[in-house]
């Protein structure tokens, strides 16, 4: 099959969010798999035109209210044996710093146009090359007027027989515009309503391409099933429920040639299930480095998250509601926090480590520590308010780091609950986001460290045990894939 990725972040060239990784990795899972795999995206003004080669020609792109001339760059996928990625070089829209902004404009307000150049350039690629795609695969908001222009536009011309899949990394970002910008989309007004733009008024891109995409997909079953809910459904509920036969969730593998607790080299000591015993080391690493008392034997829980809402800072850090402090005085633990994000939520954490001996915490993005806080921590605290897919959780699973989760989206799906009674489970679930039930929760991991270690000893290898690799995901997108060209007429 020939498949055509349009993304506006691609790892290792721009990376924003999951969603760059996933990219990159599902298009070398799919080429393992014997498909033609080719990846669109912007040139943004950081990724130097050095290393790329430059397409002969400059390529002139319609939008709605003229013409944009780009040159167009390539270069392999790192990682590939064959995956081109496409970069669509326009000065006036993408030589800039940011993807979408920057910490001063958070949201460029020309991004409709921005986008609408990557999304009309991902078609007049396929022309240039002369290479027509079985299937556009367009990831989150920024690329969902791909398959709007497919359905309404491209179909009639030259691309009959493509059909269009729209993969949802996180609903809470759509793209909401004033509808001054609908013009540059290049869709006539008469399709304003029918395209699913509409939205009270304004324009949505994400939820143009929920509407109009062949098949959808997210990112685990069980967020599939949550955003068709209104708790979960950023107001796009409805809409979701509308195309429940369209949408499947597919959960994102993890990259375990770098998440590896058997050869990574970020950590101490390397160690497999055989020689699990091995992981003290990078305990007594981790606690001497975080300046805890280095101890074997306190039960030692880590957190890497961005410190948002997301991710149920609030229930764990947010002064007098939070339960840390609780968690951290009445119980013989250690906590190891690595995140950076909302700064109420940055400060509480410097007070709370000034005040208690066993909470340690470094504020800022520290790749090397993650993978220490992995390997060095018995336990991983990850209570999400919702979670599309998560990462932490398997990287956690994979180190041997009993994960202590919220039932919800990707989480649910990766982590069994531990039964005390036959000592199955790879985690510890807890339902309702309350500081209570995490502190409950997490009382219940630290109860079964002290008086059911045999328990948790085996949990850890059966965690280590599970399987999450990119390779069973992309056979799934390629079922997507059929569904969605099985609906071409
Ligand atoms: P999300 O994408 O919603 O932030 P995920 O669990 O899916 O959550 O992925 C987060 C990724 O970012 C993981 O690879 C995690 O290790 C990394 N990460 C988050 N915050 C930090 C930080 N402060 N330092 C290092 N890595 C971080």
């Amino acid at each position: 099959m020939k498949i055509l990725m349009v993304s506006a972040e691609v790892v290792p060239f721009a990376k924003t969010g999951g969603l760059a990784d996933a990219v990159s990795a599902l298009s070398i899972a799919l080429e393992k798999l014997g498909h033609d795999v080719k990846i669109v995206m912007p040139r943004y003004y950081k990724i130097p035109r050095e290393n790329l080669t430059l397409l002969e020609g400059p390529m002139g792109i319609p939008t709605g209210t003229g013409e944009a001339w780009t040159a167009v760059y390539t270069a392999k996928l790192p990682g590939s044996k064959n995956v081109s990625v496409y970069f669509i070089d326009h000065e006036q829209s993408f030589g800039r710093d940011g993807v979408y902004g920057t910490p001063q404009e958070t949201d460029f307000s020309d991004n409709p146009e921005r986008f609408s150049v990557l999304c009309h350039g991902a078609f007049q690629l396929c022309r240039k090359l002369q290479w027509e795609p079985d299937i556009i695969h367009a990831h989150d908001w920024s690329a969902a007027l791909a398959p709007v222009l497919l359905k309404f536009n491209e179909k009639w011309v030259g691309f009959g027989r493509t059909a269009s899949v729209l993969t949802i990394h996180n609903l809470g970002y759509q793209g909401n515009y004033s509808k001054s910008h609908y013009p540059s989309l290049g869709l006539n007004w008469d399709y304003y309503y029918a395209t699913g733009f509409e939205d009270y008024d304004r324009i949505n891109f994400l939820k143009a391409g929920l509407v109009s995409a062949d098949m959808l997909t997210t990112v685990s079953p069980t967020y599939a099933r949550e955003i068709q809910q209104s708790e979960y459904g950023f107001r796009m509920d409805g809409i979701l429920r509308d195309r429940n036969d369209s949408l499947e969730g597919i959960l994102n593998g993890v990259d375990t040639d770098i998440w590896n607790p058997s050869k990574d080299k970020k950590i101490p000591v390397n160690y497999t299930a055989k020689t699990i015993e091995k992981k003290i080391e990078n305990k007594l690493a981790l606690q001497e480095r975080m300046g805890l008392e280095v101890n074997p034997d306190i039960p030692l829980f880590g957190i890497v998250t961005r410190l948002a809402d997301q991710k149920g800072v609030a229930e764990l850090f947010a002064p007098s509601y939070g339960c840390a402090y609780r968690m951290c005085t009445t119980m013989n633990m250690q906590l190891v926090v690595l995140g950076s994000g909302e700064r109420w939520c940055e400060d509480e954490l410097r007070n709370l480590q000034a005040k208690l001996p066993n909470l340690r915490c470094f504020i800022g993005y520290d790749d090397a520590l993650s993978h220490l806080i992995e390997a060095g921590s018995d336990f991983f605290i990850m209570p999400s308010r919702y979670e599309p897919c998560g990462l932490n959780q398997m990287y956690s699973l994979l180190y041997g780091t009993l994960p202590i989760v919220r039932r919800t989206g990707g989480l649910a799906d990766t982590v069994q609950n531990y039964d005390e009674k036959t000592g199955e489970g790879t985690g510890f679930i807890l339902d309702n986001l309350t500081p209570d039930s995490i502190y409950d929760t997490v009382g219940w991991a630290n109860y079964a460290w002290y008086n059911k270690r045999d328990h948790i000893e085996k949990m850890k290898k059966r965690a280590m045990a599970q399987k999450f690799g990119w390779n069973v995901s992309a056979e799934k997108y390629v079922e997507v894939y059929v569904k969605a060209l099985s609906k071409q007429r």
